[in-house]
């Protein structure tokens, strides 16, 4: 069994700080962050440096059982 979810890699413009969000959250609903280290807003969309697909396996009562990702997202 397996489970997939999208994120997106956002860089703060302000103090250069990385932040990876479900890729729906950030580019799709096109979101804007609140760095943590620094506190400037800013937009995911505007900022985003990648993406990727993590992939879950699971055991048969959905528990995770290894995490890997796909690089290529389309
Ligand atoms: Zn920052």
């Amino acid at each position: 069994m397996e489970a997939f979810l999208e994120v997106s890699v956002s860089r703060c413009p302000s103090c250069g700080n990385y932040y990876a969000e479900a890729a729906w959250y950030a580019l799709v609903l096109e979101s804007d962050l609140e760095c943590g280290k620094c506190g400037e807003v800013f937009s995911a969309t505007e900022h985003f440096t990648d993406r990727a697909l993590l992939r879950f396996k699971l055991d048969k009562k959905g528990g995770i059982e290894e995490v890997d990702f796909v690089k290529d997202v389309s």
